[in-house]
Formats: structure tokens, C-alpha cells, sequence
């Protein structure tokens, strides 16, 4: 018999405490004294008390993240029982994402500490699954393969699982270097279905890949109120696009990587059969140097999708994020015919709902349109936003009809 890990106790102050009991998972470096924060061994389990030793649970340690400690049990469990606490993790994951997923072979399997299992996301590409280490902690071999053993035990032994490395994640956490590869099965390309769309999906190819699995909801609810003449900005492969050619005359996606948009080329002619009309194009440019440029011409639209990249990685970055999103939601107001359907997202957590509201006020004031909204939206439902973990939730959708 191999000898028991020794599991660490950790003490932390009553900030962290507090924070703990409110239901959110993370410990600070700066909860915890020096000393006790060298004391702790990287990817280590350990567990977690108040001051006065009182015990709060059990948690997952990273020794180079400011998030020293993740959570992820009330109780005090040992090192051994942590691949078992792991599988029921991922069947309680799995068993959400049967209840809430409709219309897709494609969603995320396991959202991290929304799952209860920080550091681990997984998503779903129809057969193919693929798995994002984000911690010290679920780097560990064992771990590793708990997971990989969970995800068999739930979609059967014909699912091929592939690690999706990230470099820089994987700098940030002090780990080793490591390429993308296969941890089961031999499949790393496939198709998934999406709201009744076939879509490409490719989890080794050079280029940023997998689709944005959180907005699929928010695909068909743009699909719903899009008419006439429509225009996809920032349009990646075009998740928005092809939905909305279901529905509208012509559509024009528009984004600056030449590589995501020949994926959104492959992917139309794949569903060429169930669109309207047949008429899109796609444009490689910069959306802001395009808005400017079409919005000057007096061009106009019924429907605009605005989905940029996250503006504010940051809370320091919020204010010049704001501007960028005023911008681009203000040329857009400009440019929709009465009548029109504004789709404008944002994917930056440090932008509040609020935040965004009053971007969108700001810009209805300026371009002198009415802005009726009509559903203030978030993400998927596989990605779930947790109540008492903010962090959770970091999509803002707002469907809007504008006068
Ligand atoms: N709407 C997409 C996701 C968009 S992600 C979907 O649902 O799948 C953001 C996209 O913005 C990326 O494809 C990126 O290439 C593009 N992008 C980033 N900066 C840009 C810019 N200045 N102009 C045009 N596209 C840009």
C-alpha cells in the first residue's frame, strides 16, 4: 500500500473566510500569510480553515496563480478520493447538460468552477471532446485520466477526447510545455450539429479553432427577429451568418481573420440547402475601418450582429473597451433601416450588464434612434452562470428593435 499523501491544512484570514462561506470558491495569495502561502505544495490538496481552525473544505492549490486555492469540497477529503470526487463531478455535468442542451451535438460538457471542478473545462463536438487543463492541480497524470475515464463512463468508449493545450494558461501556472494530442481515441476532426446548421470543427489544426458554444442560444434567438439585408460583424466562422441566412435575404460577414473566415466559406456550402436565399459574402477587414467606411456611404441593413472580441481583459481597460463598444453600437444604429434588429454582444466580464445598457443609451441618444430592447440575453445554459461566483457569467446579449 502506498503511503497517503500528508494533506496540508491551511488556515486563511476571515476575507477569505467570508468569501468562502458566500459561496465562491477562490483564495487569494494575499489571504494568506507568507509563510503559510510557501508552506503549500504546487497542485497540492489541502485543507482549508478559518482562523479560529474551524473548517471550511478542501481545495486545489496552484503555487504561482494569485488564486492560491480553488475549492472543491465542503468536506476534509483525502488525496485518494480525489479521481472518484472527480468522476461525479463530470457526471453531475453531464447530467445538467441532458436536462438544459436542445438542438446540438455540440456544447461544453464541464464549465469549470461552475462545475465544481475548477480548472477543467470540457466541450463536446459531437464525438469529439476536448479537454482544457487550467490549473496546477488538474495537470496531475491522475487527475488527467479520472477525467478522461469520466467522459468514457458517460458517452461510451467510441468518444475520442483530445487535450487541447494553452500555452499561455500553462505559463501562467508554471507547468511544462505540451503539444495538443489525443488522449483517446484517434479522432481529432469531426462535424457537430447546431440548431439544425452542420458545422466544421478541428481540435489540432494550426488556427484557433472550436466554435463559441456559448452563443448557440443566442444564434436562434437572432434568427428569430433577423430580416431582409443583414450584416455579421465580427463573424468568426460564422456562427451568427449562417443562422441568419436561414432567414434573411443576404447576408455579409465581416472579420479580419482570413482563416476563420475560409472556415465560414466551408461551412455555407456545407449548409447552402436550408438558406433563404443563398446570397452571402464574406469580407476580411477591420470591423471598425468597415463600420466607418459603409456607415459614410450611407450603406444600410435591416439586421446587425455586433460580437466583438473580449475589449476589457481587465477592469483598467474598461474605460477604453466602453468607447470601442460606443463606437461600433453607434455606426451600427446609424446604419439599421427603421425596422431594423440590432444584435450587439459583449464577452468581457468586467463589463456589467449595466455597463453595457448605458453604452447602448449612450449610442441611441447620439445616432438619435429609438432603441427598444427586446431580450437582454447571456450565455448558453452548458455554460452556466453560478449566483454566488460573478465570474461565472461574462455574456451579454441584447436583441434590440430599432424605430
Ligand atoms: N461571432 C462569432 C465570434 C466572434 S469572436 C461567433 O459567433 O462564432 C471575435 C472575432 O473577432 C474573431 O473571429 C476575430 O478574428 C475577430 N476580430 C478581432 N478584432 C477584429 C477587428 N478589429 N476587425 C474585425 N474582426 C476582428
Amino acid at each position: 500500500m502506498p503511503t497517503p499523501l500528508k494533506v496540508h491544512t491551511i488556515a486563511v484570514n476571515s476575507r477569505a473566510a467570508k468569501r468562502l462561506r458566500g459561496g465562491h470558491p477562490w483564495v487569494y495569495r494575499s489571504d494568506l500569510s507568507e509563510k503559510t502561502a510557501g508552506a503549500i505544495p504546487a497542485a497540492s490538496l489541502v485543507h482549508v480553515t478559518d482562523e479560529r481552525g474551524k473548517l471550511l473544505g478542501s481545495a486545489l492549490a496552484s503555487s504561482s496563480s494569485q488564486i492560491a486555492l480553488r475549492m472543491i469540497s465542503e468536506q476534509a477529503i483525502e488525496d485518494e478520493q480525489l479521481p472518484q470526487l472527480v468522476r461525479e463531478r463530470i457526471a453531475k455535468a453531464a447530467a445538467y447538460r441532458t436536462k438544459f442542451v436542445r438542438e446540438s451535438d455540440a456544447y461544453r460538457v464541464v464549465f469549470s468552477e461552475a462545475d465544481e471542478l475548477p480548472g477543467t473545462v470540457v466541450d463536446r463536438y459531437n464525438d469529439v471532446f476536448t479537454l482544457q487543463v487550467l490549473t496546477q492541480a488538474m495537470d496531475r497524470d491522475d487527475l488527467r485520466t479520472s477525467v478522461v475515464d469520466a467522459l468514457i463512463e458517460q458517452f461510451g468508449k467510441k468518444i475520442n477526447v483530445v487535450e487541447r493545450s494553452e500555452p499561455r494558461i500553462r505559463q501562467l501556472e508554471e507547468l511544462p510545455a505540451l503539444e495538443s494530442r489525443a488522449l483517446h481515441g484517434k479522432k481529432t476532426s469531426t462535424t457537430f450539429a447546431m440548431n439544425g446548421l452542420t458545422f466544421e470543427f478541428d481540435a489540432v489544426s494550426g488556427q484557433k479553432s472550436g466554435a463559441f458554444l456559448d452563443q448557440r442560444e443566442n444564434y436562434a434567438a437572432a434568427a428569430s427577429y433577423a430580416h431582409g439585408e443583414a450584416l455579421d460583424v465580427f463573424c468568426y466562422q460564422g456562427g451568427f451568418a449562417l443562422h441568419l441566412a436561414r432567414v434573411c435575404e443576404k447576408v455579409t460577414g465581416v472579420d479580419s481573420s482570413r482563416a476563420a473566415l475560409e472556415v465560414a466559406d466551408q461551412n455555407a456550402t456545407r449548409n447552402a440547402g436550408s438558406f433563404k436565399s443563398g446570397e452571402i459574402e464574406w469580407i476580411e477587414a477591420n470591423a471598425f475601418d468597415l463600420l466607418r467606411d459603409y456607415s459614410a456611404e450611407g450603406k444600410q441593413y435591416d439586421t446587425i450582429v455586433l460580437d466583438p472580441p473580449a475589449f476589457a481583459k481587465s477592469k483598467r481597460a474598461l474605460s477604453t473597451a466602453m468607447r470601442g463598444y460606443k463606437e461600433l453600437n453607434l455606426r451600427a444604429l446609424k446604419m439599421l433601416r427603421p425596422g431594423g434588429i440590432l444584435v450587439t454582444n459583449s464577452c468581457s466580464h468586467h463589463v456589467s450588464e449595466s455597463d453595457f445598457c448605458e453604452m447602448l443609451t449612450g449610442a441611441a441618444v447620439d445616432a438619435n434612434r429609438r432603441v427598444k430592447i427586446l431580450e437582454k440575453r447571456s450565455q448558453s445554459k452548458d455554460h452556466p452562470v453560478v449566483a454566488t461566483i460573478p465570474e461565472t457569467g461574462y455574456l451579454k446579449c441584447f436583441v434590440c428593435y430599432v424605430d
